[in-house]
């Protein structure tokens, strides 16, 4: 970390490029001053936020707090009203989500993109070859065709084995269980070989079981990737997180280590004495 910093004549030291933070080893998507408005309200208010590569960065808040709008701020599917989002080190302001998602963002919807009637392993399948589909518009693609299979049932392999579904490979999606399915979803995402992943609520509506294998997974998928967790899920949340956002009427209140945020008497009037 020593070439980030730089030591200023009365020794003190500051960061070399802090105008430029996508040029941070390990800082892979900023937001800043992200404001959305609906009409006369701001769902998403002047939000500053970093996601780190080999961090999980929860978000949390009440119900209506801004955290969906926040993720589809990030992605793509929505645009800001103001501020910037930069994902590494490039801005992607305003970017549609297909040239976002190209740039490795991945993010999960709380609604269920699978095909109900194909495997598990069919539906990875598909979400790795979709990240193809530029190989269709070229001339030569017969030549390349052979390498590009190999390369998408690596990917869809890997996807499979990270999203802990294994042993589910042949099993018909639809006939899943709540929490397969929602690993599904994650290994769809993971097939395409995102940097970043945004999850928006993976637990919601798990029993224990499925939320510890769900916590299991995000765990497995935090060396390699710089991941925003909305949850509601306060224990799942508190054990994974490495630093978490609260959110209270689409502002950040708080910003913080775990500890410090559950420590923090304004977090604690504000949302979570609520909570529990
Ligand atoms: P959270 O995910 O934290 O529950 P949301 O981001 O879904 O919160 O919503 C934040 C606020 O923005 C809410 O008051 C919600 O009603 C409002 N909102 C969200 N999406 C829209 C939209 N498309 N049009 C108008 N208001 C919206
Ligand atoms: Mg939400």
């Amino acid at each position: 970390m020593t070439e980030a910093v730089t030591a200023t004549a009365t020794g003190e030291i500051q960061p070399r490029t802090p105008n430029h933070p996508g040029t941070m080893p390990g800082l892979v998507l900023t937001a800043r001053q992200l404001t959305k408005r609906f009409g006369g309200l701001a769902a998403v208010n002047q939000v500053n936020l970093d996601l780190w590569q080999g961090r999980i960065h929860g978000v949390i808040g009440p119900n209506g707090a801004g955290k969906s709008t926040l993720t589809n701020l990030l992605s793509g599917d929505l645009p800001p009203t103001e501020g910037t989002v930069t994902l590494a080190g490039q801005d992607i302001t305003g970017w549609n989500p297909e040239r976002i998602s190209r740039q490795r963002l991945g993010r999960s919807y709380q609604k269920t993109n699978i095909f109900p009637a194909f495997t598990v392993w069919e539906n990875i399948r598909l979400a790795a070859q979709s990240r193809n589909q530029p190989f269709a518009f070229n001339p030569l693609a017969w030549l390349t065709r052979a390498a590009t299979h190999a390369v998408v049932n690596e990917r869809a392999e890997k996807a499979l084995e990270l999203a802990l579904l294994g042993s589910r490979r042949n099993t018909i999606a639809g006939a899943a269980s709540h929490g397969e399915q929602r690993q599904l979803e994650i290994a769809m995402t993971l097939a395409t070989e995102p940097q970043v992943l945004l999850l928006d609520e993976p637990l919601a509506g798990m029993g224990t079981m499925e939320a510890e294998r769900m916590v299991q997974l995000l765990l497995g998928l935090k060396a390699d990737h710089a991941m925003m967790l909305v949850e509601h899920d306060m224990d799942a949340v508190f054990a994974v997180a490495d630093h978490l956002t609260v959110m209270v009427n689409g502002q950040v209140i708080a910003s913080d280590t775990p500890a410090a945020v559950r420590a923090d008497v304004t977090v604690q009037a504000a949302y979570l004495g609520e909570a529990h």
